[in-house]
C-alpha cells in the first residue's frame, strides 16, 4: 500500500481559484442524499461531532445508484500516470482502509475482497497488457499482468485469456454498505434520518442560511451539502454544475456447475460477479442523459449479449435464467472525476477571473466567489465504491479545517469550480 503524504499548508502556493474556502466549523449540517456518498460523509462529520441531518426522498435509504445487489470495488487505472489513476488508485486504499476499519468495528455487510480480473479479451487489450507487462508504474499490490492460466487458476474457471488482475479489489453489497455507515454514524448520537423528504428547491435566506423547499413543508438548515446523485441534478442552483446522468441497467442471474466456483471479479466490457446468495451480477449497460428508472428486457438482453460477445461460451446462461433486474443513474461529471468542495458562484467567477481568457497563467490572489454555506459532493460516475470515502474526509477537512488527505492540484481537480475556470480559460464566454 502506497503512503499519502498529508497536506497542510497548501494553501499558500495556490492560485486564488485553487484556495479552498475556510469556514468556521459548523455544529450542524443537513445533506440531501441517500447513497454511499451521503453515508461516507455523515459517518466522517458525525465521527467529528457535526450533527447531520440527512434528507433522502425515499421511504428507506439506499434506493439510488447505491442499491445494486451486489457493485465492484476496484480503481480506475490507466496504463500512464494521469490525474484520474492517481486520484482513484489513493481513493482505492482509502475506501478499503475505511470499509475494513468499519467491518472490524462490527458493522458487517456482505463483501469479499476476492481480487478483479481485467480480461484482455481483444486484441487492443492484450496490447494494453503488453505495456504493463513491459513497464507498468504501478505496484503489484495495485494492478499486475497474468497470463491466461494464471487468470484461470485465480478466477477458479477456464479462462481463454489473460488480463490485468487486481489483488486487493473485491465486490462489496451496497445497499448494506450504505446501511452500515449510517448506523455507525447513528451510534455516535449525531445523525437524524428524515426519509420521505424530497428537496425540491433550495432558496439561500438573507443571513445566508438556507430554507429547503421539500415535500413535507419549508425547512430551515444552515449549511447545506448536496450528495443526491444523478435524480437531482435538475434541482436549482446544482443544475449550473455540468452534472449528467447515464442510466445503468445490472442483471442478476441465477448461478450454475459453469461458474458457481468462479472466485474472483471478472471486468470486460462490463462486468460478472461471483456468486452472492447464489446469484452472479451482469451489466451494465450506459444510456446517456436517460432519467428512466424502469427496467427493461432490452437492458438485460444487452448485458446477456456483452457478456457472450466478449467471453463466449463461458457460461450457458438465457433469459430463464434472470432472477432480477435493476436501472439506475450514474452522475457524470465531463472529466470523469468526481466534485468535492464549495459551490462556486459561477457568475462572480466569469467576472472575477475574466483575465484568464486572455492569460491563463495570470495569478489571481482572490478567492474563489462561492455560494455560501452550500457544498458538493457528488459525479460519483461509475467508481462511488471507490471514490467516497476519500471525498467525505476531503469534504470533512472543508468543514473543519483539517488536513486534507491528497495534494493542492489533486484538490483543485476535484473542486466543483475546476469546470467553470477552464470553460473561462478556453474562452468560452468572449
Ligand atoms: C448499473 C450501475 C452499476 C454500477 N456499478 C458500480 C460498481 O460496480 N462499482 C462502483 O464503484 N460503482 C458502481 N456504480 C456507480 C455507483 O453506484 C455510484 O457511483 C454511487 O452509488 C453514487 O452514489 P451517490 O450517493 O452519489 O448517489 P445515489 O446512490 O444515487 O444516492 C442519491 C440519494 O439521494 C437521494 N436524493 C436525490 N435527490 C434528492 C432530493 N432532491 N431530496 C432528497 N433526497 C434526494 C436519493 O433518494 C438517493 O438516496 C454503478 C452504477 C449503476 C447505475
Amino acid at each position: 500500500m502506497i503512503d499519502q503524504p498529508k497536506h497542510k499548508n497548501y494553501q499558500l502556493e495556490s492560485k486564488g481559484y485553487q484556495i479552498r474556502p475556510s469556514i468556521k466549523q459548523p455544529e450542524s449540517v443537513a445533506i440531501i442524499g441517500g447513497g454511499i456518498a451521503s453515508a461516507c460523509l455523515a459517518y466522517a462529520l458525525t465521527k467529528k461531532q457535526i450533527a447531520v441531518t440527512l434528507y433522502c426522498k425515499d421511504a428507506e435509504i439506499a434506493q439510488g445508484a447505491s442499491s445494486n445487489h451486489v457493485g465492484a470495488l476496484f480503481p480506475l487505472i490507466h496504463q500512464q500516470v494521469d490525474e484520474i489513476s492517481l486520484f482513484y488508485q489513493q481513493a482505492f486504499w482509502h475506501a478499503l482502509k475505511c470499509y475494513q476499519g468499519l467491518h472490524n468495528k462490527g458493522y458487517t455487510f456482505s463483501h469479499d475482497w476476492c481480487g478483479l480480473l481485467e480480461i484482455s479479451y481483444k486484441i487492443v487489450l492484450e496490447k494494453r497488457q503488453g505495456i504493463f507487462e513491459q513497464s507498468s508504474p504501478w505496484p503489484e499490490e495495485l494492478i499486475t499482468s497474468v497470463n491466461a492460466e494464471q487468470a484461470s487458476v485465480l478466477a477458479g474457471i477456464t479462462l481463454k485469456h489473460g488480463g490485468l488482475f487486481m489483488p486487493n479489489a473485491g465486490w462489496i453489497a451496497p445497499a448494506e454498505l450504505v446501511q452500515q455507515l449510517f448506523s455507525a454514524a447513528a451510534a455516535t448520537q449525531y445523525l437524524t434520518i428524515k426519509n420521505r423528504t424530497d428537496v425540491t428547491a433550495l432558496h439561500q435566506q438573507s443571513d445566508r442560511s438556507w430554507q429547503l423547499e421539500t415535500t413535507k413543508g419549508p425547512i430551515n438548515e444552515e449549511v447545506v451539502i448536496f450528495c443526491g446523485g444523478a435524480e437531482s441534478i435538475k434541482l436549482n442552483i446544482i443544475d449550473e454544475l455540468p452534472l449528467t446522468s447515464v442510466r445503468g441497467q445490472i442483471t442478476t442471474m441465477a448461478t450454475n456447475d459453469h461458474i458457481k466456483n468462479l472466485s474472483t471479479v471478472i471486468c470486460h466490457k462490463g462486468y460478472l460477479t461471483p456468486a452472492h446468495q447464489q446469484q452472479h451480477c451482469i451489466g451494465a449497460t450506459f444510456e446517456k442523459n436517460s432519467f428512466d428508472i424502469t427496467a427493461t428486457n432490452a437492458g438485460d438482453q444487452y448485458n446477456l449479449t456483452m457478456l457472450e460477445k466478449c467471453l463466449p461460451k463461458l457460461i450457458p446462461w438465457s433469459e430463464q435464467d434472470i432472477t432480477s433486474s435493476k436501472a439506475r443513474l450514474r452522475c457524470m461529471t465531463p472529466d470523469h472525476l468526481p466534485m468535492v468542495g464549495a459551490m462556486p458562484n459561477i457568475t462572480k467567477h466569469k467576472k472575477v477571473y475574466a483575465h484568464l481568457a486572455k492569460d491563463k497563467n495570470w495569478r489571481y490572489q482572490e478567492p474563489a466567489p462561492v455560494i455560501k454555506n452550500l457544498y458538493i459532493l457528488t459525479g460519483l460516475g461509475a467508481r462511488g465504491l471507490c471514490s467516497a470515502p476519500l471525498l467525505a474526509d476531503i469534504l470533512a477537512a472543508d468543514l473543519t479545517g483539517g488536513e486534507y488527505p491528497i495534494g493542492k492540484q489533486e484538490l483543485f481537480n476535484l473542486s466543483p469550480n475546476r469546470f467553470i475556470i477552464r470553460d473561462i480559460i478556453r474562452r468560452k464566454f468572449l
